[in-house]
């Protein structure tokens, strides 16, 4: 432990993002550069505990060493503090970006005080690695001599074909989009993680010796897709890390009009457009001066928000089924479970400079779309709820109207598609995942492993990165009879 009264002395001082009037000019990143001398003084005010709740199942999904690394912060030794977070992260630069932190939540700190800023002290030690380079491939000391498939190069897939790679398994991963990542790719937008983060990462994969090939579907053989068997037959272990990429949809009259869409496809397309060609190819849906609604939180519903305003959409608002959560924990919410409050992310607060206020409207339930005569959505109806005996009800005279000419359906994923797991016959679980126990992943095939949220159903980056680390661990078992990976 650093400084023995430092959480006394200091209090928390989480680095600031750029103005919201200032970033929503651009695609940059939404932070500002480290302050060194900040986040020593941050680091200073971590307890050290004696059970550190921040690294425990509760905090952090893959049990960072956060006390060390704090400690080692606080004594200006950011080498080392490199070393301790990549024993147990392969890729802090995406999780010190994107991760809600789970870890903060647990804090033992947390309980009396602001807890301790252990996200921007994680991405702080990996960009300081990164500058400095002493982020460097690492490539195996020698080959097994088996081989790995990788279908989807999402976090856990990157995450596991780095793990089998370095130890001396062939890797070759499989992704069907044109670009490496999944998810930090084409889900989660530039603001939040620029993608020459993802491609710098890509690149010390590759000279570690991982092959990516992209553009390949991998299915039943037919049409554009190769045959998933054939790949089984060609590797010693399939892993399947596809995600979970079924939207769940909102079927209520008028959802075939037009300018209704799924978050992901106005997501995906406007990354894909601004890397091609900085937006200039037009092959991407806009809301520029539209009435933009967009129905469901989290943070899918919230990186619409911030892709719709930097558009220039005319206005904005964000419907969510359930009420407004408390401003503190709830009695049946207590530490160290993740807290359910009222938060405010980086597109709430742009909205809220933009507009005046917050665009979220809380226990409202959409009823239908209406036709503007030519096929196009042109407003949308609904009606305030209230949750009663354990449902939701109408509360009768609240139907609304309001315009509307792009509406973004951002509630949630069902599960995986069954595209390459259907020629297999893999098993499901009763909600589509692919069936495979966590901790083991093996699926009812014998050299196929599934891992990430084709297996847990959607979730986090970093629980992606756990199930990739440890599914590696488990096809590394089932190829040599033994494991040394984590
Ligand atoms: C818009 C959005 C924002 C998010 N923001 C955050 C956030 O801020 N923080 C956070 O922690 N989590 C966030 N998440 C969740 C997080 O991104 C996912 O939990 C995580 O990416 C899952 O990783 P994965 O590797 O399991 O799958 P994915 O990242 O979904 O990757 C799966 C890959 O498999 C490929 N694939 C699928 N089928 C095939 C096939 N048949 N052949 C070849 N390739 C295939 C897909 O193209 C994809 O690239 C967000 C999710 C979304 C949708
Ligand atoms: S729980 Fe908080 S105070 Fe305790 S070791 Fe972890 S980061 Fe430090």
């Amino acid at each position: 432990m650093g400084k023995v009264t430092g959480f006394m002395e200091f209090e928390r001082k989480a680095e600031p993002y750029r103005e919201p009037a200032v970033r929503l000019l651009d695609y940059g990143e939404i932070y500002t550069d480290h302050d060194s001398q900040r986040l020593q003084t941050q680091g200073a005010r971590c307890m050290d505990c004696g059970v550190p709740f921040c690294q425990s199942e509760e905090g952090c999904p893959i049990h960072n060493l956060i006390p060390e690394w704090n400690d080692l912060v606080y004594r200006d030794n950011w080498a080392e503090a490199l070393d301790r977070l990549h024993k147990t992260n392969n890729f802090p630069e995406f999780t010190g970006r994107v991760c809600p932190a789970p870890c903060e939540g647990a804090c033992v700190l947390g309980i009396t005080d602001p807890a301790v800023t252990i996200k921007n002290i994680e991405m702080a030690i990996i960009d300081r690695g990164f500058e400095e380079g002493w982020v460097v491939p690492e490539p195996p000391a020698s080959l097994t001599g088996k081989t790995v498939a990788v279908v989807g190069s999402g976090p856990a897939g990157l995450a596991a074909a780095q793990q089998l790679c370095r130890a001396g398994h062939a890797v070759t991963v499989f992704e069907r989009a044109d670009r490496i990542g999944g998810l930090l790719m084409y889900g989660i937008p530039n603001m939040k993680l620029d993608k020459g983060v993802v491609d710098r990462r890509v690149k010390i994969m590759e000279a570690e010796g991982v092959v990516f090939k992209t553009g390949v579907s991998v299915g039943d053989g037919s049409e554009d897709s190769i045959d998933i068997r054939t790949l089984r037959g060609e590797f010693d272990a399939l892993l399947l890390t596809t995600g979970a990429t079924v939207p769940r949809d909102l079927p209520i009259p008028g959802r075939e009009l037009g300018g209704v869409h799924f978050a992901m496809d106005f997501l995906t397309a406007n990354t894909k457009s601004l890397l091609d060609s900085d937006l200039k190819d037009d092959n991407y849906i806009s809301a520029k001066d539209k009435h933009v609604v967009v129905i469901g939180g989290g943070d899918t519903g919230t990186d619409c928000i911030g892709t719709s305003l930097r558009h220039g959409a005319a206005s904005l608002v964000n419907f969510e089924l359930f009420p407004q959560p408390p401003a503190e924990r709830a009695a049946n919410n207590p530490w160290p479970t993740w807290p359910k409050i009222f938060r405010v992310d980086y597109g709430h607060e742009e909205a809220s400079h933009k507009q005046g206020s917050d665009p979220r409207v809380y226990s409202i339930s959409s009823l239908n779309f209406v036709d503007n005569g030519n096929g196009e959505v042109k407003a949308i109806r609904t009606v305030d709820v209230e949750f009663k005996n354990g449902k939701f009800e109408n509360i009768e005279g609240s139907e609304r109207e309001w315009p509307a000419d792009l509406v973004l359906l951002a509630m949630g994923f069902l599960g995986p598609e069954h595209e390459a797991s259907d020629p297999l016959g893999l098993d499901y679980d009763e909600r589509s995942n692919y069936k495979a126990e966590y901790g083991k992943y093996r699926t009812n095939l014998d050299n196929v492993f599934a891992a990430g949220d084709c297996r847990r159903g959607q979730s986090l980056v970093v629980r992606a990165i756990n199930e990739g680390r440890e599914s590696a661990r488990e096809v590394d078992r089932f190829l040599m009879g033994s494991t040394r990976l984590p």
